[in-house]
């Protein structure tokens, strides 16, 4: 099986079931532009309700504010997006397609060129001979393309307004009444889920790049002078991460650095215990999306890879088929935005401290990819085996669908009692799915496909002595219960707090 035919598999499943489709595709589409439909509506607010729950609510100093996506000119002159949100775009001189100069090397040569100057990525061009990928044709030099998508606000045009490139800006801008709310007191973080747009050259792999896509950030603020005191360290400091190095990307890495977030911090790999954290808290939640512990890590991103202003960057990465992406970046942004904002608006953005002292927090910004999560989980959940049919094995706190209720025929009155047990599941909060229709071995096919975790069949039994057969996706093995046990066991079965083997075997 060729690696991009793995991606178009689940693309193919995408479309056809309601996950993702390409925004006006009915007009050929829009390019970067993608549309969640009914199943994937409901996976990605369980992925976003997740990360919100262990990132914002769990937290006692983090608030989440919900900001604008337009915003004027002035905020990105101040924070450096209009100057330098660029990537260099190279254009074939035949056919006129345009590329992502950095990225076509990396293609062709394997080796990243993200972060090098115009010069030096003209130079990678013509030392390795690198034509047009569409047509062969030759190609120009590198030049800077701001990525930021530009508009006017109002009827008169007077004001140029841009959608905002990342979610981060509107917690910089608003910082002091934040501040205010969160009574001056450090650390606190600010969290924000919402869309961002770039302009990208060259959008492709899917979710993976695209023009408009979903960030959930936090900015973390906090006294560099007690950048090793966050307040929750020690609750996290046994959680292993996985790591590669500057160290190790010079030398060639192959296995992976797995360390605590402790240790980490004390050998100075991870530069300080706010990074550690989230880094720490990524894994946690990756695992609980299904995404095998040694198919992700933190990659310390090398100097030119970085902002000038970064104190350390390190990107998670995943291996997924189409090679190795980076899902989740987290940026030591030090003050650099509030000291940018300050500046611009002639005012000071700083907190005093309880003894007096005029602080100017750094910020640790964990920014976390919807879509390039959401196509992780599709990847590494997504099974074919002798079953017959593709299926998806979703951890049950985010299949999209959770139980779905069938009666084994329409007739003598099991369509009418599953639909009663059905709507009994909804009203107790399951995400339950009804369906009547077509052989049972189909019916249990079609929730595979889609990841749904039990199914429940209503037969002759169900009415004779008022049992139910539940049937577990992963092993497709089956028991029988009472009607009146369901709730309680399907509650156990999708908290994880049993599994489906203790019912078969009796233990329950
Ligand atoms: P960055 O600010 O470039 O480090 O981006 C932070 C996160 O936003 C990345 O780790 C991705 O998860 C996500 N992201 C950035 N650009 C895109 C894109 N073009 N399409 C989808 N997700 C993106």
């Amino acid at each position: 099986m060729s690696e991009e035919r793995f991606m178009d598999k689940i693309i193919e499943v995408c479309l056809r079931r309601g996950f993702v489709s390409p925004t006006a595709e009915i007009y050929g589409g829009a390019g970067g532009f993608y549309d969640y439909g009914p199943l994937g509506t409901l996976m990605r607010q369980k992925i976003i309700d997740l990360w919100r729950q262990s990132f914002v609510l769990d937290e006692d100093n983090i608030f989440e504010i919900a900001g604008s996506t337009m915003l004027p000119e002035s905020v990105f002159k101040a924070s450096g997006h209009l100057d330098s949100f660029d990537d260099p775009l190279i254009q074939c001189e035949k056919c006129k397609s345009m590329f992502k100069a950095d990225d076509t090397i990396k293609r062709i040569t394997g080796t990243s060129a993200e972060g090098l100057s115009l010069d030096e990525l003209d130079k990678i061009i013509a030392e390795n001979k690198i034509e047009c990928p569409s047509c062969k044709g030759p190609l120009s030099k590198a030049r800077d393309f701001n990525l930021m998508f530009k508009t006017e606000i109002g009827s008169t045009g007077g004001i140029k307004g841009y959608l905002r490139p990342e979610t981060a800006q509107n917690i910089f801008i608003n910082f002091k009444r934040l501040a205010n709310f969160m009574r001056n007191k450090l650390p606190f973080g600010i969290a924000q889920m919402g869309s961002a747009f770039r302009n990208e050259i060259s959008p492709r792999n899917f979710l993976i790049r695209g023009r408009e896509f979903e960030q959930m950030e936090i900015e973390m603020f906090y006294d560099p002078a007690k950048e090793n005191e966050h307040p929750r360290f020690q609750e996290v400091a046994d959680i292993e991460i996985n790591i590669v190095t500057r160290e190790m990307q010079e030398k060639g890495w192959e296995k992976l650095l797995k360390i605590t977030a402790e240790k980490a911090v004390d050998d100075g790999i991870i530069p300080n215990q706010y990074l550690a954290y989230y880094l720490a808290m990524e894994t946690l939640l990756l695992k609980e999306f299904g995404i095998p512990e040694d198919d992700f890590w933190f990659r310390h991103m090398q100097d030119h890879e970085a902002p000038h202003y970064s104190a350390g960057n390190f990107d998670l990465e995943a291996n997924l088929s189409i090679g190795h992406m980076e899902i989740i970046g987290n940026a030591l942004r030090t003050d650099y935005d509030l000291q940018k904002h300050a500046k611009a608006t002639n005012s000071a953005f700083e907190i005093v401290s309880p003894d007096g002292k005029k602080i100017v927090p750094h910020v640790c910004e964990p920014s976390l990819g919807v879509g390039r999560i959401f196509y992780t989980v599709l990847e590494k959940c997504y099974r074919e085996d002798e079953r017959g049919w593709s299926w998806f094995q979703f951890p049950p706190p985010i299949a999209p669908l959770e139980v779905a209720v069938f009666p084994l025929m329409k007739k003598d009155g099991l369509a009418e009692l599953a639909q009663e047990i059905h709507n009994e599941l909804k009203d107790a909060g399951y995400l339950s799915y009804y369906d009547e229709s077509g052989k049972i071995g189909k019916r249990y096919a079609r929730a595979d496909e889609i990841g749904i975790p039990y199914c429940v069949t209503v037969d002759y039994d169900s009415l004779k002595e008022f049992s139910i057969t539940i049937r577990d996706r992963d092993t497709m093995k089956q028991i029988k219960l009472p009607i009146e046990d369901l709730e309680i066991a399907l509650g156990e079965l999708m908290d994880e707090e049993a599994g489906f083997e203790e019912f078969t075997t009796g233990e329950k």
